[in-house]
């Protein structure tokens, strides 16, 4: 068993576990908000459908907006209600309705994911988080926790940002929160604290506390039903921590969970102190020349060249204007050459880099790349011949492209 986290961070009195848990979900039930996938998830009798529909919005709640995801969420499962409807739909439609949601290959993975269930595991859900984690490709320790514990009552916690926020405040964990060591520590504490009877309830509530009351900047402390129990609370408001017994233990350098000495508690954050994480790196700086080539149609109407990127990889099988990632500290000039150079690819005749159109810049911020797509526009008469064997392409509409596997990005490049 993994050692108990040292004093004051971790749970000792049975009666405040209790009263914690109790003023939880008292909240909960109280004021939790109305989502579709919970109303789905309580309606289901059906114990793989339950799982599908909560595994569905727990995928796309990753690094997603709740408010973003309710109308994804609504239409995927109108289109594919089951796990077997899901593993009859191609990668192009999954990724047409995903178009937008971000982070792309979370859709290619659960279809990949529902086949598996319909073709090795007889269309049945893994019922327990080790073997939904075990089994099933895109699940991770987080998802398999919130599926087991809200569709089929396992008695496991979940450990995500917001719980993290929540429990390194009402502990006052100051190490490095996305440390292997801490994150270890509060998966325990996680699993240690979960109402036995109500399981995926407390943990939709410890999230929910986190993302509406215990928010990262300005939280609620006085709206808290937790903050009797809350220690950063404490700190703030009595400027020294929790009196609790062996604090003298803690906080003299050598606790694993305390701030590091060189970072100490600041009063101007108060509870905001907590947590902290060690400084991000920095994204990849990219450049990408992008053009959007033009023909009109027989109406004067006009159509764009998309092609599809590569099946892996950053935004892997979506559509998008002719691109070439570029090195940096190209000239302009130079930039123009080599774009017109790999159109010329395409287009199976010379381009001139002469005609091609500047038009403006589009920065996009992807999770970990400040992209830049320096984007150009040729208008193109006469007939393109479009070659079969290479990369897929095809001529659109505007109004096609909208509804084609277009990531943001291109979307505001059109
Ligand atoms: Fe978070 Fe404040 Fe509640 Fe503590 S009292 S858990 S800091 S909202």
């Amino acid at each position: 068993a993994p050692a108990p986290p040292p004093a004051p961070h971790h749970f000792t009195d049975p009666g405040e576990v209790e009263a914690l848990r109790r003023n939880l979900l008292a909240w909960y039930d109280r004021c939790k908000r109305d989502l579709p996938w919970r109303a789905l998830a309580a309606a289901e009798p059906d114990a793989d459908r339950r799982g599908y529909a909560v595994w569905v919005s727990e995928i796309m709640l990753q690094q997603t907006q709740v408010a973003t995801v309710i109308d994804y969420y609504n239409r995927w499962m109108q289109k594919w209600p089951t796990l077997q409807a899901l593993a009859q739909a191609s990668l192009e439609e999954v990724n047409e309705l995903w178009a937008g949601l971000g982070y792309y290959s979370r859709g290619k993975r659960l279809q990949e994911a529902a086949r598996k269930v319909v073709s090795e595991l007889a269309g049945h859900m893994p019922r327990t988080a080790e073997d939904l984690q075990k089994l099933l490709p895109g699940v991770g320790r987080y998802t398999a926790g919130a599926i087991a514990s809200i569709s089929y009552g396992q008695d496991t916690g979940v450990v995500d940002g917001n719980v993290i926020r929540v429990l390194c405040r009402l502990r006052c964990i100051g190490a490095d929160s996305s440390s292997p060591a801490v994150i270890d520590q509060l998966w325990d504490m996680a699993n240690a604290l979960v109402d036995r009877s109500r399981p995926g309830d407390f943990n939709q509530a410890l999230m929910e506390l986190g993302a509406t009351v215990c928010v990262p900047k300005a939280p609620l402390c006085g709206e808290c039903p937790v903050k009797q129990h809350c220690r950063a609370r404490h700190r703030k408001l009595f400027g020294k921590p929790t009196p609790v017994p062996d604090v003298e233990d803690c906080g003299v350098g050598d606790c694993p969970l305390c701030p590091p000495a060189m970072e100490p508690w600041d009063s101007s954050l108060g509870v905001t102190n907590f947590p902290r994480k060690a400084a991000k790196k920095q994204p990849r700086v990219m450049r990408t020349a992008t053009c959007v080539l033009e023909q009109r149609d027989c109406h004067g109407a006009p159509k764009y060249l998309i092609v599809q990127r590569p099946s892996s990889g950053l935004l892997a099988g979506l559509w998008e204007f002719p691109s070439l990632p570029l090195p940096q500290d190209l000239q302009e000039e130079k930039e123009r050459e080599v774009l017109a150079d790999h159109l010329q690819a395409w287009m199976g005749q010379p381009v001139a880099a002469k005609g091609l159109q500047f038009i403006g810049e589009v920065i996009h911020i992807f999770s970990h790349i400040h992209q830049t797509y320096v984007v150009y526009s040729l208008h193109l008469d006469g007939d393109v011949t479009l070659d079969p064997a290479s990369t897929p392409s095809r001529w659109v509409t505007e109004e096609e492209f909208h509804a084609s596997a277009v990531s943001t990005a291109m979307k505001k490049v059109l």
